[in-house]
This record gives C-alpha cells, sequence and structure tokens, in this order.
C-alpha cells in the first residue's frame, strides 16, 4: 500500500492541551476530487509517487490520515458581527499538522469539513461543496494577485449531502496558511485570565512569525506592533484589488497578516465603497470602505487580550497599548497610500500623490464605474492602445501631468503589473459554483480557476471573464453556506 510522504513537525500539539482538542476526522462515504494542487503539493515536500486518484482522494477526504499528522481542533474566542464569543474553536476543520515546505517556512494544513469537533456546538462539521469550491478559486485567485493569503490544496467530494435549506452536495477543502492562530486565539485565554497559557501562545506566535523580537524590550507590544503593520498592509491589498472579506470578526483575522477564512467574501465590481454582498452583514459592518475601520476595531481586541503581557501595572500597559494603536491609521494610510501610486504606475512620492488617486476614486464613483477595468485601462492609455471616458478627461490631463516628473520608461509594464484584468468577478464564480453544485459540472469552475491563475496578463481568448456583470448578472448577496 502506497502513502502520501511527508515531514510533519507539529509545534501546536506540543503546546498545553487547552489550546486543542484532538479529534480525528469523519470518514466520508464516497470521496472524489475535484482539484488537486499538484505545484502546491511539490512546494510542500509532499511526495504522492505511486498513489492512486482513489487513494489520494481518501486522504484528502479525510478518510486516511497522513503518517505523522496529529489532528487537532484549535480553541478560540471571538468577536462576531461586534458581539463577543468565548468558545468558538474549529467546529468543522481540524489541524492535521505542519510541513516546512521546500522554502524553509513552516506550514499548517488544515482540513475544513471534516465532521464534528468539540466545538461544533448545534453544527455538522461539514462544509457544502459550493463553499469548498468558492474558497479554493478564491484564495488561489488572491495567491497569484500577489496577496498574503491562505492557499489550497484539494477540494474533493464526499458523496454525501449536507442539510443547509435545502440538502447540497458536501465537500471537504484542504488548505494550507501560515498558521492558524488568530486574534480569537489570543482572546480566548485573555477571556479566562489564563496568564499562562496567554504566555505560552505569545511566545509561540513570536517563535513561529516574529523570532526578531524574542530578545527585544517587551516582546508582547512589539508583538502588537508587528500584527498591526502586517494587518494594514493586508487591508490596504484588499482595497486595492476591490476584495471585501465579508467576515472580518476577530477569528477570522490571522496573526500571521495572512487572509483566511473565505465565506461569504466577494470583489467589488462599480467602485462603491459602501458594496457590501454578505447575506449576513446586513448593516454593513464589513462593506468595502469600512474595512480599514474594522482592522483598527479587531487590533484593539487583540490589544486588550494582549494587556497582562505588556506590563504587569495595568495602566502602563493600557498606555503602551494605545500608543501602537494610535499608529495604525497612518500604517494604513501609508500602505494604501503605496498600493495607490503602484496602482497609477507612480515611482516617486509627492504629496499630492493621494489626492489624484483619490480623485479617481471619487470619477468612478461618480460614474459607476467599474473598479478594476479603470485601474487596467491605465496600461492600455499609457500604451496609446486605450482611451478612458470623456468624464475622465481633465482627470487624465493631472495624471500625465504627474507622470511627466517620473521616468517614463517601464510605465505601461508597471500599470499591468499593478492592475490585474482579471479578478474572481462575483458572478462569474457564481456560475461555475452554480454548475458544479447543480449539475456536477466542474468544467466552468476549471475554466475560471485557469484564467484567475494568470491575473495580470491579458488573455484575448478569456476577455469575457473581464466583463462586469450585465444587470441581469449581478450578484446581490453571497451566503457564507455555514
Ligand atoms: P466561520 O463563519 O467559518 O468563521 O465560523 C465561525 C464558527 O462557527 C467557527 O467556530 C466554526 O468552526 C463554526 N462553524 C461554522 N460552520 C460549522 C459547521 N457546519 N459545523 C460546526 N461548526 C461550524
Ligand atoms: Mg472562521
Amino acid at each position: 500500500m502506497h502513502r502520501v510522504k511527508a515531514c510533519f513537525d507539529n509545534t501546536y500539539t506540543r503546546l498545553p492541551e487547552v489550546f486543542y482538542a484532538r479529534q480525528a476526522p469523519t470518514p466520508v462515504r464516497e470521496p472524489e476530487l475535484a482539484i488537486f494542487n499538484t505545484g502546491l503539493a511539490a512546494e510542500l515536500g509532499i511526495d504522492l509517487s505511486g498513489l492512486d486518484e482513489a487513494e489520494l482522494a481518501a486522504y484528502c477526504a479525510g478518510n486516511r490520515i497522513p503518517e505523522g499528522a496529529q489532528p487537532i481542533a484549535l480553541a478560540y474566542a471571538g468577536h462576531q458581527f461586534g458581539n463577543f464569543v468565548p468558545t468558538l474553536g474549529d467546529g468543522r476543520a481540524l489541524l492535521m499538522g505542519e510541513l516546512v515546505d521546500v522554502h524553509g517556512r513552516r506550514r499548517d494544513l488544515q482540513w475544513k469539513g471534516s465532521g464534528r469537533t468539540p466545538f461544533s456546538r448545534g453544527g455538522d462539521g461539514r462544509s457544502a461543496l459550493g463553499p469548498v469550491l468558492r474558497e479554493y478559486l478564491v484564495s488561489e485567485a488572491m495567491y497569484a494577485l500577489g496577496l498574503p493569503t491562505s492557499r489550497a490544496l484539494a477540494a474533493t467530494l464526499t458523496g454525501e449531502r449536507v442539510f443547509r435549506e435545502e440538502p447540497l452536495p458536501g465537500g471537504v477543502l484542504i488548505r494550507v496558511a501560515a498558521s492558524h492562530v488568530r486574534i480569537g486565539t489570543f482572546e480566548y485565554f485573555g477571556v479566562r485570565g489564563d496568564l499562562e497559557s496567554l504566555r505560552r501562545l505569545t511566545a509561540y506566535v513570536i517563535d513561529r512569525h516574529d523570532p526578531d523580537l524574542a530578545d527585544g524590550e517587551r516582546p508582547a507590544l512589539q508583538l502588537l506592533a508587528a500584527v498591526s503593520r502586517r494587518q494594514a498592509g493586508l487591508v490596504a491589498d484588499w482595497m486595492s484589488i476591490g476584495f471585501i472579506h465579508g467576515v472580518m470578526n476577530t477569528d477570522n483575522m490571522s496573526i500571521s497578516g495572512e487572509t483566511i477564512d473565505f465565506g461569504p467574501c466577494a470583489f467589488m465590481d462599480e467602485y462603491d465603497p459602501a458594496t457590501v454582498y454578505s447575506y449576513i452583514d446586513r448593516r454593513g459592518r464589513y462593506a468595502y470602505g469600512n474595512q480599514p475601520a474594522v482592522l483598527q476595531w479587531n487590533l484593539a481586541r487583540l490589544a486588550e487580550a494582549l494587556l497582562p503581557m505588556i506590563h504587569d501595572v495595568p495602566e502602563e500597559a493600557v498606555a503602551m497599548a494605545s500608543e501602537v494603536l494610535t499608529q495604525v491609521p497612518g500604517w494604513y494610510r501609508e500602505a494604501w497610500l503605496g498600493r495607490l501610486r503602484g496602482k497609477l504606475g507612480l515611482v516617486g512620492a509627492e504629496p499630492d500623490d493621494l489626492a489624484l488617486a483619490e480623485a479617481l476614486l471619487a470619477l468612478m464613483h461618480a460614474e459607476q464605474a467599474d473598479f478594476t477595468n479603470t485601474f487596467r485601462a491605465l496600461a492600455g492609455v499609457a500604451a496609446g492602445l486605450a482611451v478612458l471616458p470623456t468624464a475622465f478627461e481633465s482627470w487624465r490631463r493631472d495624471w500625465e501631468a504627474r507622470l511627466a516628473r517620473d521616468p517614463r520608461e517601464g510605465l505601461a509594464e508597471r500599470l499591468r503589473a499593478a492592475n490585474p484584468a482579471f479578478i474572481p468577478r462575483n458572478h462569474q464564480v457564481e456560475r461555475a459554483l452554480e454548475a458544479a453544485v447543480r449539475e456536477g459540472n466542474l468544467t466552468p469552475f476549471r475554466r475560471l480557476h485557469e484564467v484567475l491563475q494568470r491575473p495580470f496578463e491579458d488573455q484575448p481568448e478569456a476577455a469575457a471573464f473581464a466583463d462586469p456583470p450585465r444587470v441581469d448578472e449581478r450578484i446581490g448577496h453571497t451566503f457564507c453556506g455555514t
């Protein structure tokens, strides 16, 4: 019998038992691979030689456990839409173990939809196929777009039905992340006043993500600053491609600074800061334009949890943490401005650059222009191959005047490299998932996935994937389907 060969080294299981629950996956009836990421498998150093498709599917569904894996469900808390829930945890996911990849980076392998755990509460521990394919598609698109993100290794059909509003085909996703420690993990121990576990968690995270801080003066304070900078950069990245996470709860914000938990996430078509798709986000808490404010709110929750680690005297700890938090808006603005400069093809930095970019955004808003395509058109304009609509004419002259003070060489290439032609447009994603879920037809999903692997390349044969939705194709709401 052949076995998946991979060198697991599971540091999280060496933490105290209060950090997790040991839990085996619940086998599924009829595993069948929908898609497997061979490139990522190679990067992870996983040896699949001699393994047939049925055996691989059995591993990917959780029916077989790779040698060296030690499945656990992680404990964490979280603020969901502003409300604190002291015990969330992995209710339908298991961390199988950690691999050190060929680049020497430690990565978590998590099976999502693998059955009930002690954290499942009323849930069935399963995932529907639609959300599994959505996460696969969007996380891999995010990777191709160059954003920090968890990756997808495999999506597997279970041959079982899950019951949401209706019976739906089930799926299991394997996702790969720098770690699965969230703001909510710190909150879990913070709310319990479990200082020893907080200390262990802080040391663990510093060792894993910020080893340079270990010998610093106040490692926990430095960690707060490091996480804040990372997440500020991440949200600036999201904003720069029109990404709306949809559930920026503190349990979905990774300490490593990667995008995780692609639930009802979506990409904006027309530029409008008030854009929100998630069906459960009726008040628009996590609307596109609110994400920087939520970032700040979430980091304040992290700071609260970390206070006892920052200083023994509570007032001192609060003062120090507040000092870090007041810098977050500046860190965010700096990151956002950097992304905008890139999108305008600017090399140097001038004081009016932000105003120039904001003027373009205001025009897009007024003209109901497509966010992605307007930026992408700048590359065409620079190459003399395209023109902007007349409403943008005066802005274009301002932009040209600003560009004249930068080196012109390579401008069109810079613009093409900063402004994708292809993003996972909601109507395309929905169409691909519908075909997979309703008809068992994975062809549209595979085609869309393929196009999104090269988002910055003009792909003439895929031009239709860059089109905004027609009125009748517009997606009003997305569901996380949990
Ligand atoms: P999410 O919305 O995916 O971030 O999940 C929020 C919380 O609900 C986490 O604790 C999940 O583990 C849990 N959860 C979501 N769906 C299920 C399910 N089908 N079964 C059990 N727990 C779930
Ligand atoms: Mg989550």
